[in-house]
């Protein structure tokens, strides 16, 4: 089980004079439950995704994005365990760092590559994950083993040699990539296109449930990959999204404005953001009620509490 915990999170734009978009966010996000995050145009639901994923246009100036996970989290990793590791605080990590620890942000990956099929594509976003994970967990590992020898006078051995490079290989890929269409319900006919090249908006979108399958990240951040949707693209897409958190525990965060979404996916929670802040919270229940009656009342209640 992974718990994702946003604490009093304050991020500006980072230039100077920079606008405060996030005031003060607390969120969490376990896997296993999806979370749908609403508000208004301009709220900072986009900037709260792109500051989870470590995006340099902004600056954290308070608060923190803790990441905390358990054995399971952590059984494909070859490495001595030390209690810390199970703790992360991912505004000290880099993008890529913070994506090998198990959080999906669909952006990350490049529009378009020509020339490149998805199925390379994917094969190597799997390696390239898993090589982030061996290197993040060995590190610790080599610099808890550092201090010991500061501390203790001994030496310890070094890392025994290179590790194995656990490369996916072409046919151990298919079957998973085969399991994951199956899973998501998709055509293989899909897998022979190139990346993004010549897909639709839809297509796209669809694309993006596909990584977070195959990546199976403990936390998934998915920002309105709603918009744009027919009505049956959007049916295929939220399937695929109920899909990660029932076949394979992901945690859900969901960013949307419109509630359309949600007819089809199930939120277990319900958040409502307002000019930088988690402002209200409940159950599915909320997202109809904002249907039906707006953001206003949210605002006034909001106004009332402060
Ligand atoms: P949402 O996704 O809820 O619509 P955003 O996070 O995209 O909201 O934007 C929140 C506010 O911050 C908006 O007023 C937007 O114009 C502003 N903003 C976001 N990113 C930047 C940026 N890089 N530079 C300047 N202003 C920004
Ligand atoms: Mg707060
Ligand atoms: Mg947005």
């Amino acid at each position: 089980m992974a718990t994702l915990e946003i604490n009093d999170l304050h991020a500006r734009v980072a230039e100077e004079g920079g606008e405060r978009i996030l005031r003060g966010v607390d969120l969490t996000v376990e896997s296993g439950d999806i979370h749908a995050l609403m508000g208004p145009n301009g709220s900072g639901k986009s900037t709260l995704a792109k500051v989870i994923a470590g995006h340099p246009a902004y600056e954290v100036t308070d608060g923190e994005i803790l990441l905390h996970l358990d054995e399971a989290d952590v059984a494909d990793v070859d490495a001595d365990l030390d209690d810390e590791d199970y703790h992360w605080e991912l505004l000290e990590l880099e993008p890529n760092e913070r994506a090998a620890l198990g959080i999906f942000l669909g952006f990350q990956y490049p529009a378009e590559i020509e020339g490149v099929t998805m199925t390379n594509f994917l094969r190597q976003a799997l390696n390239a994950k898993a090589d982030e994970r061996e290197e993040l967990f060995e590190d610790e590992e080599a610099e808890e083993a550092d201090a010991d020898e500061d501390d203790e006078g001994y030496e310890t051995s070094p890392m025994e040699g290179p590790a194995d490079d656990g490369e996916i290989g072409v046919a151990e890929f298919q079957q998973i990539l085969s399991e994951k269409m199956e899973l998501l319900d998709m055509d293989e006919k899909f897998m022979q296109r190139y990346l993004n090249a010549g897909f639709s908006g839809g297509e796209k979108k669809q694309n993006e449930v596909l990584q977070a399958a195959m990546l199976e990240p403990a936390i998934a951040v998915l920002d309105e990959i709603d918009s744009g949707l027919d009505i049956d693209r959007l049916q295929d897409v939220s399937k695929g999204i109920n899909a990660l958190r029932d076949e394979q525990g992901t945690g859900v965060l969901q960013i949307t404005h419109y509630q359309r979404i949600l007819d089809y996916v199930e939120p277990d929670h319900v958040h409502v953001m307002l000019d930088g802040e988690v402002v209200k919270s409940g159950g599915a229940e909320l997202a109809e009620k904002l249907e039906d009656k707006g953001y206003d009342w949210v605002r006034e209640d909001a106004f009332e509490a402060a």
